[in-house]
């Protein structure tokens, strides 16, 4: 699996997601290529809204 800093994660993904919500550890991101805290996996899964839910999902 590809390791994302919490930046490029939330850029790639169009999500918002804190460092609570996700589990790190420190790694090189594969985007920005610093070592940072990258996200091992995702806490609150919730946050994430399944791109196939297309009701009610507005694109900005
Ligand atoms: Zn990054």
């Amino acid at each position: 699996m590809a390791e994302f800093c919490l930046d490029c994660y939330n850029r790639l993904n169009n999500t918002n997601l804190k460092k609570r919500d996700v589990k790190l550890s420190v790694d090189v991101c594969e985007r920005c290529g610093q070592v940072k805290p990258t996200i091992d996996y995702i806490v609150r899964t919730d946050k994430i809204k399944p791109p196939c839910r297309s009701t009610g999902v507005s694109r900005s």
